[in-house]
Order: structure tokens, then C-alpha cells, then sequence
């Protein structure tokens, strides 16, 4: 994985598959993107233009967040990036105590600058800004699935008044009337709050020319923030400048062999119909019961497993209708429940690759946590993409090359198992 190039932006995100997901969206534009999984313990030798951290740190303790992002950034500053992204949930997922806010001043602090901009939309995705108000499709976030989250419910969908009690400096608004006024009118009407000494301005953004022209009149600030579709602009806005040349930085891949293995800890509903999809098109599955590995362990997948023709790329799940889990998490409890099926998703990855398997599609943002950890991967070199902010990775599991592709719950179509397969060996 040598890249050797300095770093141009920098990015900073708060979850893995946030991280991949914005790690995605750049990698569009053919540049190559390299991610890292936690801050590295050596110094940057080998980075690509567009370098990206996955933290861990969307609900982690507010003082945490904030020293572990400022690592980052000290990081990607010594790889040569003056430009920093800092990405979070395209749903804004905190608290009134953090940790969007709090992060992104921790970051002006250390990089001296005086106004950054917040756009969690990703249109492809159903998530737009209007009037300073976030919409989940066509709900207010407040209203959306997400009122109910178990760790960061989402109560309000005004973002500046999501974002006033996380911050300790004045919250704006360049709103979509201006937005679409164009690059000039968006820049006059940020230079118009930062006199105002307006740091933290919320900009509307409903299609991806709004984030077109966002990205375009942002470009040089030190920080911006936002959801991942955001920074997917800037490659070719750099390129342009000059920052880069984006001819020697494009990525070259090369699929490694077809042995896969697809394992799903996800129980989103969308994962349901993704799981119900690929087990109709007669590929071998096993589905994990909690319960069942409670008592017995993990042996009889694992044996199960050893029987497989990788080349079928068998499903191991334990993606489940909301009712069964919450009978399972009775039983078992919450967390002992994930963690009985997370360690069993990384004990079948560990066989599976031992086996020969070099291909792993992996459901569920824990899931894959657990599955990566698992294999003893730090970094992932970006690969083509398979659905909107879902991309194919290539990384080294202990000495062997693989593939690796990791969804959040809700992305992906239906046939996103299938697709996966599709996008590799079309490379
Ligand atoms: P998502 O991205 O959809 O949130 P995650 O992998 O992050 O998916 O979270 C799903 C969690 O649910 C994981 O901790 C996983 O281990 C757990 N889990 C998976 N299947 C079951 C099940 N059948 N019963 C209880 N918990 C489960």
C-alpha cells in the first residue's frame, strides 16, 4: 500500500462505517483514498492524498472525543494536510453535550480558524438540509426512526438548536435561498457572520449541486464538517487548484481471488430484506442464534463452515426481525447478546480466511467492527464503490491480501449481497 504522496485533505470521522462511507464518496472521483482504522502508532511514511480516520468516538465521553480527534489531526497534519474534514452522521447523531460541536472547536482551536460550516445532508441518501432543519426522506428528523435511538435519540430537527448548547461560540445559518444563489452568495454570506463572529454556520443543502456549490466556496477553509456527501466534491475541486495531480494519484485495483464469505450481525430493516433477498437466490446460510451460542459456543458454525464451498459465498447471520431481538435481549441482555454474535461474525471471518475465503462482505457497523478487528486490520485502501457510501476495500489481514466491504445497517439495495459480488469481478 505505498501511496507516497502528501496528504492534501485530511478527514476525521466519528464511527468505521461513517468512515468508509465518506472514504467512498471521495474515492469516487478515482483519487486514491487510504482509511485507518483508530489513529496509527507510527508516524505517517505512506499516505494518500486523501487520507481518512475512523474514530470511535460518536458516543464516547465528551473530553475522549475531543483528545482522541485532536490525535487525528495531529496525524494527518504531520502526513502534510492543511485541509481537514470532520465527519458525523448524515442523521447529526449527539447529545446536547456532544460530541459534533465540542470536536469541531476542539479542532478551530488547534487549526486557528475562526468559522467552519455543518452539512450532514447526502441527498442520495434522503438526507437534506432546509431552512436549517434536517429531513430523513421526507421527515423531520425528530419524527424519524431516529427519535428513538437508543444512544443519541434525535428529538429536534432544527440543527442550530442542536448545535447552541454543543458549542460555546454564535450559531448561523446560510439558508438554501442563498445556496442557491451560487458560490459568490455563499461565501458573501459566510464573510457576512464571521464579521458578525458567527463560528458555527449551518449551510442548507437538498440536491448535490447545493453541495457542489458548498464545497466550491468552502474549499479553503481549514475545517469543514458534515455529513460524508460533502466532501465528495473536493478531489476535483483540488485537482483544479492545483493541490494535486490527480492523474498520479488515481487509484489502481486489483480484485483478489473469489472465495467469499458474507456474514450480517445487522438487524436493520433494510439488512432484513438484504438477508431475505440472498437467501432466495439458494446460497448456502446459517443463521446464528444468540441463544444457541450462549450455550453451545461457536463450534458448530465453525464446523458448519469447514463443509463450505467458498466459492458459493455462504451467509452466516444473525440479522433478525425486531421482535426476536428484543426476546434474545431479554434473555440475554443487550450488550451480551451483540457481543455473543459480534465475536462469533469474527470467529467465522479468522476460519473463513484461514480456508482460503478472500472476499468478506460484512453487514452492520458493530458487525463490522468486531469482523475487521477480527482479521487484524488497521488500514483499507478504497476500492470502487457498490452502493451510495458503501465502497469494496483492500486491505492485508495478517499477511494475506483481501477484500473487504462494510455496510451500516441501512444502505445497500436489496440485492446489495449479490451487487457486492458483481462490483469485484467487473474490475
Ligand atoms: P447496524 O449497522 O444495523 O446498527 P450493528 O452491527 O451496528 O448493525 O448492530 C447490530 C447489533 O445487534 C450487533 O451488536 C449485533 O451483534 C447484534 N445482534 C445481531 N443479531 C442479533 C440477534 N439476533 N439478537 C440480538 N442481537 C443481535
Amino acid at each position: 500500500m505505498a501511496h507516497k504522496m502528501a496528504t492534501v485533505l485530511g478527514c476525521i470521522a466519528d464511527d468505521f462505517t461513517g468512515a468508509t462511507d465518506l472514504a467512498g464518496l471521495l474515492a469516487r472521483s478515482g483519487v486514491a483514498v487510504s482509511l485507518r482504522i483508530g489513529v496509527p502508532d507510527i508516524p505517517p511514511t505512506d499516505t494518500a492524498a486523501f487520507e481518512v480516520i475512523a474514530l470511535k468516538s460518536r458516543t464516547a465521553p465528551v473530553a475522549e472525543a475531543v483528545a482522541e480527534t485532536k490525535a487525528a489531526l495531529a496525524w494527518l497534519r504531520a502526513a502534510g494536510a492543511q485541509r481537514f474534514f470532520w465527519k458525523y452522521c448524515s442523521t447529526f447523531d449527539s447529545t446536547s453535550e456532544g460530541n459534533i460541536g465540542p470536536v469541531a472547536e476542539g479542532l478551530m482551536d488547534e487549526l486557528g480558524a475562526k468559522q467552519t460550516v455543518y452539512c450532514p445532508a447526502f441527498p442520495e441518501n434522503g438526507r437534506s438540509v432546509f431552512m436549517g432543519n434536517l429531513f430523513v426522506g421526507q421527515q423531520p428528523l425528530a419524527e424519524s426512526p431516529m427519535k428513538d435511538h437508543p444512544l443519541t435519540p434525535m428529538n429536534d430537527s432544527n440543527l442550530m438548536r442542536l448545535l447552541d448548547p454543543q458549542t460555546s461560540q454564535d450559531v448561523g445559518l446560510v439558508n438554501r435561498l442563498v445556496v442557491e444563489q451560487g458560490v459568490a452568495a455563499v461565501k458573501s454570506e459566510l464573510a457576512a457572520l464571521a464579521n458578525k463572529n458567527c463560528a458555527h454556520v449551518v449551510v442548507d443543502a437538498v440536491a448535490n449541486s447545493d453541495l457542489n456549490t458548498i464545497a466550491t466556496a468552502c474549499q479553503d477553509m481549514p475545517l469543514m464538517t458534515g455529513g460524508s456527501a460533502l466532501a465528495m466534491p473536493l478531489p476535483q475541486l483540488y485537482a483544479e487548484q492545483g493541490l494535486f495531480d490527480l492523474k498520479a494519484a488515481l487509484s489502481k485495483h486489483v480484485a483478489p481471488g473469489s472465495p467469499t464469505l458474507i456474514l450480517s450481525g445487522s438487524c436493520s430493516e433494510m439488512t432484513n430484506k438484504q438477508v431475505d433477498a440472498y437467501l432466495k437466490t439458494g446460497a448456502p446460510s446459517f443463521q446464528l442464534d444468540p441463544l444457541a451460542l450462549a450455550t453451545d459456543g461457536v463450534e458448530p458454525v465453525l464446523e458448519w463452515l469447514s463443509k463450505q464451498d467458498l466459492e458459493c459465498a455462504p451467509l452466516i447471520y444473525a440479522t433478525a426481525t425486531p421482535e426476536s431481538v428484543k426476546a434474545t435481549q431479554d434473555r440475554l441482555g443487550v450488550k451480551e447478546a451483540g457481543e455473543i454474535v459480534e465475536n462469533a461474525l469474527a470467529a467465522c471471518a479468522i476460519a473463513a480466511r484461514n480456508a482460503g475465503a478472500r472476499r468478506f462482505i460484512v453487514a452492520g457497523g458493530e458487525s463490522s467492527g468486531a469482523v475487521t478487528k477480527g482479521l487484524n486490520v488497521d488500514a483499507l485502501d478504497i476500492g470502487p464503490e457498490i452502493a451510495p457510501g458503501v465502497p469494496w476495500t483492500f486491505c492485508i489481514s495478517s499477511g494475506t491480501r483481501i477484500a473487504l466491504t462494510l455496510k451500516s445497517g441501512n444502505f445497500g439495495a436489496e440485492t446489495f449481497f449479490t451487487d457486492a459480488t458483481a462490483v469485484l469481478d467487473a474490475i
